[in-house]
């Protein structure tokens, strides 16, 4: 099948669908730029990884994987209830946070619907809405790189099938503090379903200002739906796996129907299960994240390098105005094996997202983008005095 033959078959909200940026593989960018270690700060990850307790439980599972895993997730799924004081059957357990992001919009959005979402956020909130032929309203940030409180009550009054509020925001790091979430509750109208992404809260409830929304929400009248997911503290991305708190086991139900059956591979199951026995690790883990992101903070700004700009962040990576194109300014990082996530979105051609990693990593990461800032300066003028000459 040639290209044109392909455009006829697909559906039209397909045709003009953005892929997702999912970035470079580390084999990819050492065989592409010769770099024996690549500092992988481009996904989030954890560099601590997950509990010794996960590869203890995985070690076990050779035995059982002729057999289908269970397609209800019941242990998990009760385990995450009686961390979270909700029922099993309002807890959804997706292949990563990611998948049930899918369900949502899959059960809920048709032609026409519309969904409000921030930008820059995470760019499944606006594919897969737009998957379904749903439009999407992007709210700005606020000059500071916060979000926007006020535009986010307004906009919710144009009553959206759902609204997707990601905070901490990917990839800005902001948060919306206790009181600005009570607003938006309370702003939220009851058509709505507000969906709050949080695959940044084991990071962020380290900051006194988040509020514990699923607290707030259990006593609010609304549809809501709380993500999260196993990838990011947890130190599991490799095996896919994150869950989803509604408001309502009715509106479970409607998110079962759309999942393929077995959605969640038994590895996936038995890791996270074991994780959640090890609690500590991981809070040990984030604590410690936390201390090098605020520590990496100040190093940066402490280049004083003009132009450069650091949104606050309450989770485990930071987003920089570097002040020049971040195109050139990544392949530069990339010869010096250093993988981070250029911004592409309209008005932020400036910005990178990098994660905190291992001390080495952050330390490898600074000495590159201090090296790259001073040449991109260089090239700059350069590029001027060219453009200027006749
Ligand atoms: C990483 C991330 C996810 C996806 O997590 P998975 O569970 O790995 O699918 C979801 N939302 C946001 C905002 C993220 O940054």
């Amino acid at each position: 099948m040639n290209q044109r033959q392909a455009r006829v078959v697909a559906r039209a909200e397909v045709l003009g669908l953005p892929l997702y940026n999912a970035g470079l593989s580390s084999d990819a960018v050492r065989a592409r730029f010769g770099v024996a270690h690549v500092a992988r700060l481009a996904s989030n990850e954890s560099p601590f990884g997950a509990s010794p307790m996960v590869a203890r439980s995985l070690a076990d599972l050779a035995s059982s994987i002729a057999v289908y895993p269970d397609a209800e997730c019941c242990a998990l799924r009760q385990a995450l209830s009686q961390r979270t004081q909700v029922p099993p059957e309002a807890i959804v357990i997706g292949n990563g946070s990611e998948e049930i992001i899918q369900m949502l919009c899959q059960a809920f959005l048709a032609p026409g619907d519309h969904v409000l979402t921030q930008s820059p956020s995470f760019g499944l909130h606006e594919i897969y809405p737009k998957m379904m032929g749903a439009s999407v309203h992007l709210l700005p940030l606020t000059g500071e790189l916060e979000f926007d409180v006020d535009a986010w009550c307004t906009a919710l009054q144009r009553r959206p099938k759902i609204a997707f509020l990601c905070t901490p925001s990917n990839p800005v790091g902001c948060i919306f503090g206790s009181p600005d979430f009570e607003r938006l509750v309370d702003a939220t109208p009851a058509e709505t379903l507000l969906v709050i992404d949080e695959a940044y809260h084991e990071y962020a409830r380290l900051n006194p200002s988040y509020p514990d929304s699923l607290a707030r929400l259990k006593s609010a009248g609304n549809s809501w739906m709380v993500l999260r997911t196993f990838s990011k503290a947890w130190g599991l991305a490799g095996l896919r796996v994150g869950y989803g708190i509604v408001s309502d086991a009715n509106l479970a139900q409607y998110l079962h129907r759309v999942r393929t059956p077995f959605n969640v591979n038994r590895a996936a199951q038995v890791a996270a299960l074991a994780a959640l026995n090890d609690e500590a690790f991981m809070a040990a883990a984030a604590r410690e994240t936390v201390g090098r992101r605020d520590r990496l903070r100040a190093a940066l700004l402490g280049l004083r390098v003009p132009g450069l700009r650091i949104a606050p962040s309450s989770a485990n990576f930071l987003f920089l105005d570097i002040g020049q194109p971040n195109a050139s300014a990544n392949e530069a990082l990339l010869t010096r094996g250093v993988l981070v996530k250029p911004w592409k979105e309209t008005g932020f051609e400036s910005f990178l997202r990098v994660s905190i990693g291992s001390d080495n990593e952050n330390t490898r990461f600074i000495r590159a983008l201090s090296d790259v800032l001073k040449e991109g300066r260089g090239l700059g003028t350069l590029k001027r005095d060219v453009a200027a000459a006749p």
